[in-house]
């Protein structure tokens, strides 16, 4: 008899080599379930055909090499440990330099059998080559076997190793029992799918590069099909008899809005508002998305549409992506509305904080005494309800938030209109599929007087120089951003190549512009500190900010003229168009200098597109063709990210075969009980993600 049942919602300290300890070490990745565990895809694969012989090891090659491990040493120097060791086989030996990873030394014995895979490079000190760029190593028993093929890389923490994922999920996939099957063998069947069981187990280890494209395509089927049912069940409510709200024509209100601009619209937002106004006064539910590169004017479209619906005697609300963005819309909307009588509220982290303010600024919602709120993600928690919701505006960047665009929708008794506006350029065939449920505006024309952003590529050889031609751009007055790919040390441990930004703050700060006021910002500061980080840039009292991308949304101080992106190759193009977006955004001329010492060709040419156009819409297809669907050895697209493994610019192949099915599964009710039926089984298939989307 069998003693306990399997279940993927286990906690993981239960799987074979996890324990409680290791426990807490996933915890901190959100890894919590087995079920997890077993989603926690590989990052990226190594693909390791045969050993090298440390007598054929050659410079700037990767390797792999087994031996033995001797004359472990440590030392510090300028703040990093060194630890060097002798890897040694039957054709010599080869020196190894890890750095900064301490922690290593109470690992690492004397004697014992290691596979490395790195890359080597001549040492001076060695008066040879010296592996000193570390990949991966496995520790290897006397006999075992070195493991070669295709070997997962997971993203990880310092204190788990590659190895730790490696055992942990083998034991996982070995006690699981077979998956059982979700989707309906039609559609198996007719898009030729990997079942999903061999897909959850191929993913890790693949047995060769086919499988693992087959159990990769399988597992963003499953992905995008489940959001497309999503939009699909969204649509038809929207369609149904419930009434929406008819707004009443353009009055005084929009008018005296219209004329407290600073400028006129361009011709694409007057008709871009037109449309929206048109839909916002038929009876039935607007579902517009519009879509406009970085600082083409959407957000004055949205203003106008709110005090619409102000004017039609109900309120609007919208929901901003990050803290800065809501506080900055909040202050531009409030100088240009409260002269106008229309009462703005913040709804922002720090007003949620604390109790009284809380229930002051609810209460004051649902009593319609404010009538546009603005705020992130605070606007759709639980207690928050209005009185008269009309229309509700969403900014999302490059993010999905089906489920949240349609939580909001619920937060009144009335059906609000709802706007969505999104500055990535995602291409035209892949907006009809990702916002399936919307119909479509696009901005295309700029506002009059932007000047084309410079753009230039250069290496690390010349990287002092590019700073300090920041630094004079600083001294005639102007501002800068640097943007780093990573935010702390313990992350680009794993990654010995790549500087964080707390390391090129302090690096920066100490030198070339350490008579210039520098600032450092990151997602894993506190919401305060960064307010007032953000706050300190605009006001001009600090002139460079160190930066994640967190500034890629939104953040708008027009005296910066410059930006430069660190290991800009490991960006993807939409995403450097948003970051570029920061600068050019005032009368100076502006720069963005992207440093890059990738080799990889296809990184060069990406990055020399980005030198040739300004065109959104143009780089997210470049993007599209240089990538290509199914290239799983280059560096992750980030965007549109909430997904576990899908990725909607590489996949749309995928998504359009998704949406097909999608199309012909929820049209016949027999079907959409089927759908409802299966909605009780996919929390553990699925986890809560999809549940929130399904479950609408
Ligand atoms: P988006 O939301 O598309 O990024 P915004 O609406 O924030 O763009 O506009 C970007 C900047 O351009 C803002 O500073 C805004 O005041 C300004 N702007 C918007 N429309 C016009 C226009 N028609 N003429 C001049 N400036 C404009
Ligand atoms: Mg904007």
């Amino acid at each position: 008899m069998s003693k306990t049942e399997f279940e993927l919602t286990d906690n993981v300290m239960y799987v074979k080599g996890v324990g409680p300890r290791k426990a807490a070490l996933l915890a901190k990745l959100n890894i919590v379930t087995k079920y997890d565990l077993l989603t926690h895809y590989p990052r990226t694969y190594e693909n390791h055909s045969s050993l090298t012989k440390i007598v054929d090891v050659a410079a700037g090659e990767t390797a792999v090499i087994v031996g033995r491990l001797s004359d472990i040493d440590s030392h510090e120097a300028r703040g990093l440990t060194i630890i060097n060791a002798f890897l040694k086989d039957d054709t010599g030996y080869i020196k190894l330099t890890w750095f900064n990873q301490k922690y290593l030394l109470t690992k690492l014995k004397p004697g014992m059998r290691l596979m490395i895979v790195g890359k080597a490079k001549f040492d001076r000190w060695a008066d040879g080559l010296a592996v000193n760029q570390i990949q991966s190593f496995t520790i290897l028993d006397e006999y075992e076997e070195p493991p070669l093929g295709i070997m997962p890389i997971y993203s990880s923490t310092a204190s788990i190793t590659q190895g730790t994922f490696r055992t942990a999920i083998k034991n996982l996939l070995a006690s699981m029992p077979p998956l059982k099957e979700i989707l309906p063998q039609e559609i198996i069947d007719a898009h030729d799918l990997m079942p999903l069981d061999e897909a959850a187990r191929e993913i890790h280890f693949p047995k060769d590069l086919l499988r693992l494209d087959a159990a990769r395509r399988r597992l963003a089927f499953d992905e995008l099909f489940l959001i497309q049912c999503g939009l699909m069940l969204i649509k038809r409510q929207t369609q149904d008899e419930r009434l929406g709200i008819s707004h009443k024509k353009n009055g005084k209100l929009v008018k005296a809005a219209l004329a407290k601009l600073p400028f006129d619209l361009t011709g694409d937002q007057k008709k871009t508002f037109r449309t929206v106004a048109q839909d916002m006064e038929s009876k039935l539910p607007m579902r517009r998305l519009i879509q406009g590169d970085v600082g083409s004017g959407k957000t004055v479209v949205a203003l106008l549409a709110l005090v619409k619906t102000v004017e039609s005697g109900y309120q609007g609300a919208f929901m901003a992506p990050t803290e800065i963005l809501a506080g900055q819309h909040y202050e531009k909307f409030s100088a240009l509305l409260t002269g106008l009588g229309i009462r703005v509220g913040l709804l922002s982290a720090k007003v949620t904080r604390t109790k009284k303010l809380r229930e002051e600024i609810y209460r004051q919602i649902a009593a319609q005494e404010l009538d546009i709120v603005i705020g992130t993600h605070a606007l759709i928690q639980e207690g928050v309800t209005f009185a008269r919701l009309g229309l509700v505006v969403t900014d999302e960047q490059h993010r999905f938030g089906v489920a949240q665009r349609s939580t909001l929708e619920k937060k009144s008794d009335t059906l609000p209109d709802m706007l969505v506006m999104t500055a990535t350029p995602i291409p035209r065939t892949m907006t009809l599929t990702v916002y399936g449920d919307l119909d479509v505006s696009l901005i295309k024309e700029l506002p009059p007087g932007r000047k084309p952003i410079k753009t230039i590529v250069k290496t690390m050889r010349s990287r002092r120089k590019v700073y300090e031609f920041v630094l004079e751009e600083i001294l005639a007055g102007r501002q800068a951003y640097v943007v780093c790919p990573l935010i702390g040390r313990s992350e680009s441990e794993q990654l010995a190549d790549i500087e964080s930004a707390e390391e090129v703050f302090d690096m920066l700060s100490r030198r070339i512009f350490r008579d210039v006021p520098c600032a450092l910002l990151h997602g894993k500061m506190k919401p305060a500190d960064k307010e007032s980080i953000m706050e300190q840039f605009r006001d001009g009292a600090t002139k460079l900010l160190v930066a994640t991308t967190v500034i890629e949304v939104g953040v708008d101080v027009p005296n910066a003229s410059v930006m430069v992106v660190e290991h800009a190759e490991r960006f993807g193009l939409a995403q450097l168009h948003q970051l570029r977006g920061r600068v050019g955004r005032g009368a100076a001329k502006s720069y963005c200098i992207l440093l890059s010492d990738s080799k990889a060709d296809t990184a060069q040419t990406r990055l020399d597109v980005m030198e040739t156009t300004n065109d959104g819409f143009k780089l997210a297809e470049e993007d599209l063709k240089l990538r290509g669907p199914g290239q799983f050895f280059g560096e992750t697209q980030h965007g549109l990210d909430d997904l576990k493994i899908a990725d909607a610019l590489r996949d749309v192949a995928v998504l359009l075969q998704a949406r097909d099915a999608a199309e012909k599964f929820i049209t016949d009710d027999e079907n959409l009980k089927y759908f409802a039926g299966l909605r009780e089984n996919l929390a553990l298939a699925y986890g809560d993600k999809f549940k929130q989307i399904v479950a609408n």
